[in-house]
Protein backbone atom coordinates (compact mmCIF):
# COMPACT_ATOMS: atom_id res chain seq x y z
CA UNK A 1 0.00 0.00 0.00
CA UNK A 2 1.35 3.73 -0.74
CA UNK A 3 1.99 5.87 1.39
CA UNK A 4 0.02 8.95 0.60
CA UNK A 5 3.22 11.06 0.48
CA UNK A 6 4.67 11.01 -2.92
CA UNK A 7 8.04 9.41 -2.94
CA UNK A 8 10.89 11.09 -2.86
CA UNK A 9 13.82 8.43 -2.17
CA UNK A 10 14.73 9.19 1.24
CA UNK A 11 13.16 7.86 3.89
CA UNK A 12 10.80 10.39 5.26
CA UNK A 13 8.72 10.58 8.54
CA UNK A 14 5.09 9.15 7.89
CA UNK A 15 2.91 11.73 6.66
CA UNK A 16 0.06 11.59 10.17
CA UNK A 17 3.28 11.62 12.11
CA UNK A 18 4.36 15.00 10.66
CA UNK A 19 0.79 16.37 10.92
CA UNK A 20 0.35 15.14 14.56
CA UNK A 21 3.62 17.50 15.37
CA UNK A 22 2.31 20.28 13.24
CA UNK A 23 -0.95 19.99 15.60
CA UNK A 24 1.14 20.08 18.86
CA UNK A 25 3.60 22.87 17.81
CA UNK A 26 0.84 25.02 16.26
CA UNK A 27 -1.05 24.58 19.55
CA UNK A 28 1.91 25.42 21.73
CA UNK A 29 2.86 29.01 19.31
CA UNK A 30 -0.81 29.54 19.34
CA UNK A 31 -1.03 29.74 22.69
CA UNK A 32 2.56 31.50 24.06
CA UNK A 33 1.31 34.13 21.31
CA UNK A 34 -2.36 34.78 22.28
CA UNK A 35 -2.05 38.21 23.30
CA UNK A 36 -4.67 37.69 25.75
CA UNK A 37 -7.18 39.77 26.37
CA UNK A 38 -6.55 43.40 27.52
CA UNK A 39 -8.15 44.84 30.52
CA UNK A 40 -9.90 48.10 29.88
CA UNK A 41 -8.44 51.28 32.29
CA UNK A 42 -11.97 52.95 31.80
CA UNK A 43 -14.05 52.60 34.57
CA UNK A 44 -17.60 51.32 32.37
CA UNK A 45 -20.73 52.47 32.91
CA UNK A 46 -23.99 51.25 32.14
CA UNK A 47 -27.26 52.78 31.74
CA UNK A 48 -30.78 51.22 30.62
CA UNK A 49 -33.50 54.04 29.40
CA UNK A 50 -36.56 53.22 27.94
CA UNK A 51 -36.58 53.68 24.22
CA UNK A 52 -39.46 53.27 21.58
CA UNK A 53 -42.72 51.34 22.41
CA UNK A 54 -41.57 48.62 24.77
CA UNK A 55 -38.41 48.91 24.13
CA UNK A 56 -35.40 49.24 26.67
CA UNK A 57 -31.94 50.51 24.96
CA UNK A 58 -28.69 49.53 26.96
CA UNK A 59 -25.67 51.29 26.59
CA UNK A 60 -22.34 50.62 27.88
CA UNK A 61 -19.69 53.67 27.87
CA UNK A 62 -16.64 54.23 29.58
CA UNK A 63 -15.15 57.48 31.31
CA UNK A 64 -13.58 57.72 28.05
CA UNK A 65 -16.52 58.67 26.03
CA UNK A 66 -15.49 54.76 24.23
CA UNK A 67 -19.17 53.26 23.54
CA UNK A 68 -18.25 49.85 24.25
CA UNK A 69 -21.58 47.88 23.82
CA UNK A 70 -25.18 49.05 22.74
CA UNK A 71 -27.77 47.21 22.35
CA UNK A 72 -31.82 47.65 21.92
CA UNK A 73 -33.93 44.73 23.73
CA UNK A 74 -37.36 44.55 22.38
CA UNK A 75 -39.13 44.20 25.63
CA UNK A 76 -38.86 43.90 29.49
CA UNK A 77 -39.39 40.34 29.01
CA UNK A 78 -35.80 39.93 26.51
CA UNK A 79 -34.09 42.14 29.63
CA UNK A 80 -35.33 39.35 32.20
CA UNK A 81 -34.11 36.78 29.68
CA UNK A 82 -30.74 38.39 29.00
CA UNK A 83 -29.71 40.36 32.23
CA UNK A 84 -32.00 38.93 34.70
CA UNK A 85 -29.80 41.16 37.47
CA UNK A 86 -30.82 44.58 35.83
CA UNK A 87 -34.30 43.34 35.29
CA UNK A 88 -34.62 43.15 38.46
CA UNK A 89 -33.29 46.86 39.44
CA UNK A 90 -35.32 47.99 35.92
CA UNK A 91 -38.56 49.96 36.93
CA UNK A 92 -39.64 51.20 33.90
CA UNK A 93 -37.12 54.10 34.56
CA UNK A 94 -33.64 55.10 33.61
CA UNK A 95 -31.16 52.97 35.50
CA UNK A 96 -27.11 53.39 35.95
CA UNK A 97 -24.87 50.79 36.72
CA UNK A 98 -21.04 50.25 36.89
CA UNK A 99 -19.26 47.16 34.46
CA UNK A 100 -17.56 45.20 36.94
CA UNK A 101 -15.05 43.23 34.97
CA UNK A 102 -14.70 44.41 31.06
CA UNK A 103 -12.30 43.50 28.67
CA UNK A 104 -11.22 43.76 25.03
CA UNK A 105 -9.95 41.65 22.60
CA UNK A 106 -8.21 42.31 19.50
CA UNK A 107 -8.34 39.44 16.50
CA UNK A 108 -6.32 40.60 13.80
CA UNK A 109 -7.40 38.80 10.03
CA UNK A 110 -5.26 39.35 6.95
CA UNK A 111 -8.43 41.10 5.54
CA UNK A 112 -10.22 42.27 8.88
CA UNK A 113 -9.67 43.58 12.13
CA UNK A 114 -12.19 42.50 15.27
CA UNK A 115 -12.67 43.76 18.32
CA UNK A 116 -14.53 42.01 20.61
CA UNK A 117 -15.69 43.32 23.93
CA UNK A 118 -16.81 41.41 26.72
CA UNK A 119 -18.96 42.24 29.89
CA UNK A 120 -18.44 40.18 33.05
CA UNK A 121 -20.92 41.05 35.69
CA UNK A 122 -21.94 38.78 38.37
CA UNK A 123 -24.27 37.07 36.73
CA UNK A 124 -23.64 37.46 32.91
CA UNK A 125 -21.44 37.38 30.35
CA UNK A 126 -22.09 39.53 27.12
CA UNK A 127 -19.71 39.48 24.00
CA UNK A 128 -20.19 42.00 21.32
CA UNK A 129 -18.13 42.27 18.17
CA UNK A 130 -17.01 45.38 16.26
CA UNK A 131 -15.12 44.25 12.84
CA UNK A 132 -13.79 46.72 9.99
CA UNK A 133 -11.30 45.63 6.82
CA UNK A 134 -8.79 48.14 7.92
CA UNK A 135 -7.91 50.15 10.72
CA UNK A 136 -9.05 53.07 9.03
CA UNK A 137 -12.38 51.66 8.75
CA UNK A 138 -12.83 51.43 12.16
CA UNK A 139 -15.46 53.30 14.25
CA UNK A 140 -13.14 56.98 14.64
CA UNK A 141 -13.80 56.21 18.46
CA UNK A 142 -11.65 52.63 18.19
CA UNK A 143 -8.70 53.79 16.37
CA UNK A 144 -7.00 55.36 18.96
CA UNK A 145 -7.15 51.90 21.40
CA UNK A 146 -6.22 49.84 18.15
CA UNK A 147 -3.50 51.99 17.73
CA UNK A 148 -2.26 51.37 21.27
CA UNK A 149 -2.65 48.18 21.09
CA UNK A 150 -2.98 46.53 17.62
CA UNK A 151 -0.28 45.33 15.16
CA UNK A 152 1.78 43.24 17.75
CA UNK A 153 4.14 40.73 16.66
CA UNK A 154 1.87 38.00 18.02
CA UNK A 155 -0.72 39.48 15.90
CA UNK A 156 1.22 39.52 12.08
CA UNK A 157 2.02 35.77 12.97
CA UNK A 158 -1.38 35.25 13.55
CA UNK A 159 -1.86 37.22 10.55
CA UNK A 160 0.53 35.41 8.72
CA UNK A 161 -0.76 31.67 10.15
CA UNK A 162 -4.10 32.81 8.68
CA UNK A 163 -2.73 33.54 5.46
CA UNK A 164 -0.77 30.52 4.58
CA UNK A 165 -3.35 28.54 5.90
CA UNK A 166 -6.13 30.12 4.05
CA UNK A 167 -3.50 29.22 0.98
CA UNK A 168 -3.39 25.36 1.32
CA UNK A 169 -7.03 25.52 1.90
CA UNK A 170 -7.42 26.91 -1.84
CA UNK A 171 -5.58 23.78 -2.68
CA UNK A 172 -7.47 22.19 -1.46
CA UNK A 173 -10.76 23.59 -2.52
CA UNK A 174 -8.63 23.70 -5.78
CA UNK A 175 -8.80 19.72 -6.28
CA UNK A 176 -11.96 18.82 -4.63
CA UNK A 177 -14.60 19.57 -7.50
CA UNK A 178 -12.60 17.27 -9.92
CA UNK A 179 -11.50 14.33 -7.99
CA UNK A 180 -15.60 14.35 -6.19
CA UNK A 181 -16.43 13.90 -10.33
CA UNK A 182 -13.91 11.86 -11.51
CA UNK A 183 -14.19 9.80 -8.42
CA UNK A 184 -18.19 9.07 -8.49
CA UNK A 185 -17.87 8.35 -12.12
CA UNK A 186 -15.58 5.99 -12.35
CA UNK A 187 -16.55 4.38 -9.00
CA UNK A 188 -20.53 4.12 -9.72
CA UNK A 189 -19.69 3.11 -13.54
CA UNK A 190 -17.14 0.50 -12.22
CA UNK A 191 -19.76 -1.15 -10.26
CA UNK A 192 -20.72 -2.82 -13.35
CA UNK A 193 -24.52 -3.38 -12.67
CA UNK A 194 -27.12 -1.32 -11.52
CA UNK A 195 -28.38 -3.98 -9.20
CA UNK A 196 -25.29 -3.03 -7.06
CA UNK A 197 -25.63 0.53 -7.38
CA UNK A 198 -29.13 0.32 -5.73
CA UNK A 199 -28.11 -2.07 -2.61
CA UNK A 200 -24.96 0.23 -2.09
CA UNK A 201 -27.22 3.54 -2.16
CA UNK A 202 -29.61 2.12 0.54
CA UNK A 203 -26.77 0.85 3.01
CA UNK A 204 -24.96 3.73 2.56
CA UNK A 205 -28.38 6.08 3.55
CA UNK A 206 -28.90 3.09 5.94
CA UNK A 207 -25.52 3.74 7.82
CA UNK A 208 -26.07 7.78 7.25
CA UNK A 209 -29.38 7.45 8.92
CA UNK A 210 -28.56 4.93 11.96
CA UNK A 211 -25.47 6.81 12.84
CA UNK A 212 -26.70 10.15 13.00
CA UNK A 213 -29.79 9.52 15.70
CA UNK A 214 -26.94 7.51 17.50
CA UNK A 215 -25.24 10.69 17.81
CA UNK A 216 -28.42 12.51 18.37
CA UNK A 217 -29.44 9.97 21.51
CA UNK A 218 -26.13 10.61 23.03
CA UNK A 219 -25.77 13.97 22.95
CA UNK A 220 -28.80 14.15 24.37
CA UNK A 221 -28.25 11.66 26.68
CA UNK A 222 -24.84 13.77 27.64
CA UNK A 223 -26.75 16.87 27.99
CA UNK A 224 -29.05 15.43 30.58
CA UNK A 225 -26.76 14.36 32.69
CA UNK A 226 -24.22 17.09 32.47
CA UNK A 227 -26.70 19.94 32.61
CA UNK A 228 -24.51 22.81 32.02
CA UNK A 229 -26.94 25.26 31.46
CA UNK A 230 -28.64 25.21 34.17
CA UNK A 231 -27.31 28.30 36.16
CA UNK A 232 -25.28 29.10 33.50
CA UNK A 233 -24.47 32.08 31.92
CA UNK A 234 -26.60 33.10 28.51
CA UNK A 235 -25.80 36.42 26.64
CA UNK A 236 -27.38 39.60 26.81
CA UNK A 237 -26.42 40.61 23.04
CA UNK A 238 -23.90 39.57 20.89
CA UNK A 239 -23.65 38.60 17.46
CA UNK A 240 -26.30 37.22 15.30
CA UNK A 241 -25.92 34.65 12.64
CA UNK A 242 -26.68 34.96 9.14
CA UNK A 243 -29.25 32.54 7.77
CA UNK A 244 -31.55 32.34 10.62
CA UNK A 245 -34.84 32.96 9.27
CA UNK A 246 -34.59 30.00 6.90
CA UNK A 247 -37.78 27.79 7.54
CA UNK A 248 -37.88 24.24 7.93
CA UNK A 249 -39.43 23.32 5.01
CA UNK A 250 -37.32 26.51 3.12
CA UNK A 251 -34.10 24.89 4.09
CA UNK A 252 -35.62 20.93 3.26
CA UNK A 253 -37.03 22.22 -0.78
CA UNK A 254 -33.66 24.09 -1.21
CA UNK A 255 -32.07 21.30 -0.43
CA UNK A 256 -33.94 19.06 -2.98
CA UNK A 257 -33.57 21.66 -5.59
CA UNK A 258 -30.26 21.78 -5.11
CA UNK A 259 -30.18 18.15 -6.07
CA UNK A 260 -31.12 18.88 -9.17
CA UNK A 261 -29.00 21.51 -10.98
CA UNK A 262 -30.65 23.17 -14.01
CA UNK A 263 -27.53 23.63 -15.57
CA UNK A 264 -24.41 20.78 -14.50
CA UNK A 265 -21.59 23.12 -15.98
CA UNK A 266 -23.40 26.38 -13.64
CA UNK A 267 -23.21 23.81 -10.73
CA UNK A 268 -19.57 23.14 -11.10
CA UNK A 269 -18.56 26.27 -11.65
CA UNK A 270 -19.79 26.94 -8.38
CA UNK A 271 -18.91 24.12 -6.57
CA UNK A 272 -22.54 23.01 -5.37
CA UNK A 273 -21.54 19.84 -3.39
CA UNK A 274 -24.93 17.87 -4.09
CA UNK A 275 -26.10 19.06 -7.44
CA UNK A 276 -22.73 18.01 -8.45
CA UNK A 277 -22.88 14.30 -6.61
CA UNK A 278 -26.56 13.91 -8.07
CA UNK A 279 -25.38 14.78 -11.54
CA UNK A 280 -22.03 12.19 -11.81
CA UNK A 281 -24.04 9.56 -10.17
CA UNK A 282 -26.82 10.13 -12.79
CA UNK A 283 -23.70 10.18 -15.22
CA UNK A 284 -22.23 7.02 -13.99
CA UNK A 285 -25.61 4.68 -13.86
CA UNK A 286 -26.10 5.70 -17.65
CA UNK A 287 -22.82 4.98 -18.57
CA UNK A 288 -23.66 1.07 -17.01
CA UNK A 289 -26.99 0.97 -18.81
CA UNK A 290 -25.03 2.28 -22.29
CA UNK A 291 -22.37 -0.38 -22.05
CA UNK A 292 -20.82 -1.26 -24.85
CA UNK A 293 -17.50 0.49 -26.41
CA UNK A 294 -18.81 3.77 -25.14
CA UNK A 295 -19.17 2.76 -21.62
CA UNK A 296 -15.83 1.59 -22.02
CA UNK A 297 -14.44 4.58 -23.13
CA UNK A 298 -15.89 6.81 -20.77
CA UNK A 299 -15.04 4.54 -18.25
CA UNK A 300 -11.20 4.20 -19.19
CA UNK A 301 -11.15 8.06 -19.83
CA UNK A 302 -12.38 8.64 -16.19
CA UNK A 303 -10.61 6.31 -14.47
CA UNK A 304 -7.14 8.24 -16.23
CA UNK A 305 -9.16 12.02 -14.99
CA UNK A 306 -9.18 9.83 -11.53
CA UNK A 307 -5.43 8.87 -11.48
CA UNK A 308 -4.36 12.60 -12.14
CA UNK A 309 -6.49 13.95 -9.93
CA UNK A 310 -5.52 11.12 -6.86
CA UNK A 311 -1.63 12.11 -8.51
CA UNK A 312 -2.31 15.69 -7.69
CA UNK A 313 -4.05 15.78 -4.95
CA UNK A 314 -1.70 13.75 -2.99
CA UNK A 315 1.68 15.86 -3.72
CA UNK A 316 -1.10 18.74 -2.01
CA UNK A 317 -1.60 16.71 0.70
CA UNK A 318 2.37 16.47 1.56
CA UNK A 319 1.54 20.34 2.64
CA UNK A 320 -0.85 19.30 5.22
CA UNK A 321 1.53 19.88 7.77
CA UNK A 322 2.37 23.06 6.88
CA UNK A 323 -1.72 23.99 6.49
CA UNK A 324 -2.14 22.43 10.23
CA UNK A 325 0.47 24.32 11.59
CA UNK A 326 -0.95 27.42 10.66
CA UNK A 327 -4.60 26.64 11.37
CA UNK A 328 -3.13 25.73 14.63
CA UNK A 329 -1.51 28.70 15.38
CA UNK A 330 -4.36 30.86 13.91
CA UNK A 331 -7.11 29.15 16.12
CA UNK A 332 -5.21 29.10 19.39
CA UNK A 333 -4.05 32.51 19.53
CA UNK A 334 -7.28 34.20 18.36
CA UNK A 335 -10.02 32.43 21.16
CA UNK A 336 -10.36 34.74 24.24
CA UNK A 337 -9.17 32.04 26.54
CA UNK A 338 -11.62 33.80 29.58
CA UNK A 339 -14.90 32.97 27.83
CA UNK A 340 -13.91 29.28 27.56
CA UNK A 341 -14.34 29.03 31.93
CA UNK A 342 -17.71 30.55 31.28
CA UNK A 343 -18.54 27.79 28.99
CA UNK A 344 -16.59 24.57 30.32
CA UNK A 345 -19.59 22.77 31.43
CA UNK A 346 -21.30 23.47 28.12
CA UNK A 347 -18.31 22.23 25.91
CA UNK A 348 -17.70 19.51 28.13
CA UNK A 349 -21.04 18.26 27.13
CA UNK A 350 -20.12 18.50 23.86
CA UNK A 351 -16.98 17.37 24.03
CA UNK A 352 -17.89 14.10 26.39
CA UNK A 353 -20.87 13.43 24.14
CA UNK A 354 -18.59 13.90 21.11
CA UNK A 355 -16.23 11.18 22.60
CA UNK A 356 -18.52 8.60 23.34
CA UNK A 357 -19.75 8.68 19.72
CA UNK A 358 -16.37 8.64 17.96
CA UNK A 359 -14.03 6.45 20.48
CA UNK A 360 -17.08 3.61 21.60
CA UNK A 361 -19.74 3.43 19.42
CA UNK A 362 -18.21 4.07 15.83
CA UNK A 363 -15.39 1.69 16.36
CA UNK A 364 -17.76 -0.74 17.95
CA UNK A 365 -19.82 -0.47 14.62
CA UNK A 366 -16.08 -0.66 12.80
CA UNK A 367 -15.10 -3.92 14.62
CA UNK A 368 -18.32 -5.81 14.87
CA UNK A 369 -19.91 -4.81 11.58
CA UNK A 370 -16.57 -4.30 9.40
CA UNK A 371 -15.12 -6.73 11.05
CA UNK A 372 -11.64 -4.39 11.00
CA UNK A 373 -9.65 -3.44 13.54
CA UNK A 374 -10.61 -0.05 14.87
CA UNK A 375 -7.47 1.42 16.25
CA UNK A 376 -5.41 0.20 13.11
CA UNK A 377 -8.47 1.87 10.45
CA UNK A 378 -8.17 5.33 13.14
CA UNK A 379 -4.52 5.48 12.35
CA UNK A 380 -4.74 4.74 8.66
CA UNK A 381 -7.17 7.60 8.96
CA UNK A 382 -5.39 9.59 11.30
CA UNK A 383 -3.94 12.34 8.32
CA UNK A 384 -7.86 12.94 7.02
CA UNK A 385 -8.69 12.77 11.17
CA UNK A 386 -6.00 15.88 12.10
CA UNK A 387 -6.72 17.80 9.10
CA UNK A 388 -10.59 17.96 9.52
CA UNK A 389 -9.36 19.39 13.19
CA UNK A 390 -7.45 22.17 12.36
CA UNK A 391 -9.76 23.13 9.45
CA UNK A 392 -12.97 22.79 11.02
CA UNK A 393 -14.25 22.02 7.24
CA UNK A 394 -15.97 18.54 5.78
CA UNK A 395 -15.35 19.39 1.92
CA UNK A 396 -11.59 20.72 2.76
CA UNK A 397 -10.31 17.37 4.20
CA UNK A 398 -12.15 15.23 1.45
CA UNK A 399 -9.04 15.36 -1.42
CA UNK A 400 -7.27 13.77 2.40
CA UNK A 401 -9.99 11.59 3.49
CA UNK A 402 -10.54 10.07 -0.10
CA UNK A 403 -6.82 9.42 0.18
CA UNK A 404 -6.07 7.84 3.65
CA UNK A 405 -9.15 5.62 3.27
CA UNK A 406 -8.21 4.21 -0.30
CA UNK A 407 -4.46 4.38 -0.04
CA UNK A 408 -4.20 3.95 3.77
CA UNK A 409 -7.00 1.94 5.03
CA UNK A 410 -7.26 0.02 1.53
CA UNK A 411 -11.14 0.74 0.68
CA UNK A 412 -12.07 0.23 -2.59
CA UNK A 413 -12.32 3.34 -5.00
CA UNK A 414 -16.52 2.29 -5.88
CA UNK A 415 -17.60 2.42 -2.14
CA UNK A 416 -15.19 5.73 -0.82
CA UNK A 417 -15.83 7.51 -4.01
CA UNK A 418 -19.70 7.13 -3.60
CA UNK A 419 -19.49 7.37 0.40
CA UNK A 420 -17.30 9.75 1.06
CA UNK A 421 -18.51 13.33 -0.86
CA UNK A 422 -21.96 12.35 -0.26
CA UNK A 423 -21.16 11.73 3.20
CA UNK A 424 -19.26 15.13 3.66
CA UNK A 425 -22.46 16.87 2.93
CA UNK A 426 -25.07 15.32 4.57
CA UNK A 427 -23.90 12.68 7.10
CA UNK A 428 -22.79 15.10 9.88
CA UNK A 429 -22.79 13.08 12.71
CA UNK A 430 -20.44 15.42 15.02
CA UNK A 431 -22.92 18.03 13.89
CA UNK A 432 -26.61 16.62 14.36
CA UNK A 433 -25.13 15.78 18.37
CA UNK A 434 -23.63 19.31 18.59
CA UNK A 435 -27.14 20.72 17.44
CA UNK A 436 -28.97 18.75 20.06
CA UNK A 437 -26.60 19.68 22.74
CA UNK A 438 -26.29 23.63 22.09
CA UNK A 439 -29.62 23.55 22.04
CA UNK A 440 -30.54 21.91 25.25
CA UNK A 441 -28.16 23.98 26.93
CA UNK A 442 -29.87 26.84 25.55
CA UNK A 443 -32.87 25.53 26.71
CA UNK A 444 -31.59 24.98 30.22
CA UNK A 445 -29.83 28.05 30.37
CA UNK A 446 -33.28 30.51 29.18
CA UNK A 447 -35.16 31.46 32.99
CA UNK A 448 -38.80 30.39 33.01
CA UNK A 449 -37.92 27.68 29.86
CA UNK A 450 -39.33 24.15 30.38
CA UNK A 451 -38.57 21.11 27.38
CA UNK A 452 -40.87 18.38 27.58
CA UNK A 453 -39.60 14.93 26.53
CA UNK A 454 -41.65 15.91 23.38
CA UNK A 455 -39.89 18.84 22.77
CA UNK A 456 -36.51 17.18 23.03
CA UNK A 457 -38.03 14.75 20.02
CA UNK A 458 -38.48 17.76 18.62
CA UNK A 459 -34.92 18.90 18.99
CA UNK A 460 -33.75 15.32 17.63
CA UNK A 461 -35.46 15.75 15.00
CA UNK A 462 -34.87 19.06 13.67
CA UNK A 463 -31.17 18.47 14.89
CA UNK A 464 -30.83 15.42 11.80
CA UNK A 465 -32.48 18.13 9.55
CA UNK A 466 -30.02 20.91 10.31
CA UNK A 467 -26.95 18.30 10.18
CA UNK A 468 -28.32 16.94 6.56
CA UNK A 469 -28.52 20.95 5.40
CA UNK A 470 -25.57 22.18 7.18
CA UNK A 471 -22.39 22.61 4.66
CA UNK A 472 -19.10 21.20 5.29
CA UNK A 473 -17.60 24.48 6.13
CA UNK A 474 -16.56 25.93 9.01
CA UNK A 475 -19.36 27.30 11.43
CA UNK A 476 -22.12 25.94 9.63
CA UNK A 477 -23.62 23.80 11.92
CA UNK A 478 -23.82 27.22 14.13
CA UNK A 479 -26.02 28.97 10.92
CA UNK A 480 -28.26 25.79 11.29
CA UNK A 481 -28.85 26.12 14.85
CA UNK A 482 -31.45 28.49 14.20
CA UNK A 483 -33.42 26.00 12.57
CA UNK A 484 -33.53 24.26 15.60
CA UNK A 485 -33.73 27.03 18.10
CA UNK A 486 -37.16 28.21 16.17
CA UNK A 487 -38.57 24.84 16.47
CA UNK A 488 -38.81 25.10 19.98
CA UNK A 489 -39.20 28.46 19.98
CA UNK A 490 -36.29 29.36 21.81
CA UNK A 491 -34.88 33.00 21.02
CA UNK A 492 -32.04 33.16 18.28
CA UNK A 493 -30.04 35.37 20.11
CA UNK A 494 -29.04 33.25 22.93
CA UNK A 495 -26.51 31.43 20.12
CA UNK A 496 -24.48 35.12 21.10
CA UNK A 497 -21.96 33.69 23.71
CA UNK A 498 -21.68 30.31 22.52
CA UNK A 499 -20.36 31.81 19.21
CA UNK A 500 -17.25 32.77 21.10
CA UNK A 501 -16.69 29.13 21.74
CA UNK A 502 -17.90 27.58 17.92
CA UNK A 503 -14.36 27.21 16.60
CA UNK A 504 -13.20 24.97 19.08
CA UNK A 505 -16.43 22.60 18.89
CA UNK A 506 -16.63 22.76 15.30
CA UNK A 507 -12.93 21.27 14.99
CA UNK A 508 -14.10 18.86 17.39
CA UNK A 509 -17.44 18.05 15.70
CA UNK A 510 -15.85 18.27 12.03
CA UNK A 511 -13.23 15.86 13.25
CA UNK A 512 -16.60 13.36 14.05
CA UNK A 513 -18.06 13.94 10.95
CA UNK A 514 -15.11 12.93 9.15
CA UNK A 515 -14.35 9.89 10.79
CA UNK A 516 -18.04 8.58 10.83
CA UNK A 517 -18.16 9.06 7.12
CA UNK A 518 -14.80 7.04 7.07
CA UNK A 519 -16.35 4.15 9.22
CA UNK A 520 -19.27 4.20 6.74
CA UNK A 521 -16.73 3.69 4.17
CA UNK A 522 -15.26 0.29 6.09
CA UNK A 523 -18.74 -0.63 6.50
CA UNK A 524 -20.02 -0.86 3.65
CA UNK A 525 -16.94 -1.90 2.39
CA UNK A 526 -16.99 -5.01 4.32
CA UNK A 527 -20.52 -5.86 2.46
CA UNK A 528 -19.69 -4.35 -1.21
CA UNK A 529 -16.45 -6.68 -1.50
CA UNK A 530 -16.12 -9.33 2.02
CA UNK A 531 -13.21 -10.86 0.57
CA UNK A 532 -10.85 -8.12 -0.31
CA UNK A 533 -11.60 -5.91 2.70
CA UNK A 534 -8.22 -6.10 4.59
CA UNK A 535 -7.75 -5.18 8.32
CA UNK A 536 -4.05 -4.78 8.29
CA UNK A 537 -4.11 -2.65 5.39
CA UNK A 538 -2.62 0.36 7.07
CA UNK A 539 1.06 1.04 5.84
CA UNK A 540 2.39 3.58 8.11
N1 LIG B 1 -17.66 22.48 10.10
C1 LIG B 1 -18.48 21.30 9.99
C2 LIG B 1 -18.01 20.44 8.85
O1 LIG B 1 -17.39 20.93 7.94
C3 LIG B 1 -19.92 21.63 9.85
C4 LIG B 1 -20.40 22.31 11.09
O2 LIG B 1 -20.23 23.53 11.24
O3 LIG B 1 -20.91 21.63 11.98
O4 LIG B 1 -18.23 19.26 8.84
Amino acid sequence: MNEAVPQTGKKKIPLHIQILIALILGTVIGLVINPGEIPISDSVTGTLVPGEGETIVLTETGDSGLVYFEKTLDSADQLKGGFPSLAESWTGEKLEYAVSNPNLYIIEEPSKIVIRYTRDQADRSAVSTYSASRASELPPQWQPFYEQHGGGISRKITAASKYIGDLFLRLLKMITIPLIVSSLITGVAGLGDTRQFGRMFGRTLLYYATTSVLAITTGLLMVNLVNPGIGALLPGGGEMVAGQDESLTGIFLGLLNNMIPSNPVHALANGDFLSIITFSILFGVCIIFTGGKSAETLRNFFQAFFDVMMRLTMAIIALAPIGVLAFMIYATSTQGLGIFLTLAWYMLAVALALFVHAVVVLPLMVKFIAKRSPWEFAQAMSPALMTAFSTASSNATLPLTMTSVEKRAGVSNQTSSFVLPLGATINMDGTALYEAVAVLFIAQATPGFELTLGGQVVVAITALLASVGAAGIPHAGLVMMAIVLQAVGLPLEAQGIIIAVDRVLDMARTTVNVWSDSCGCAIIDQYANPQEASPDAVSA
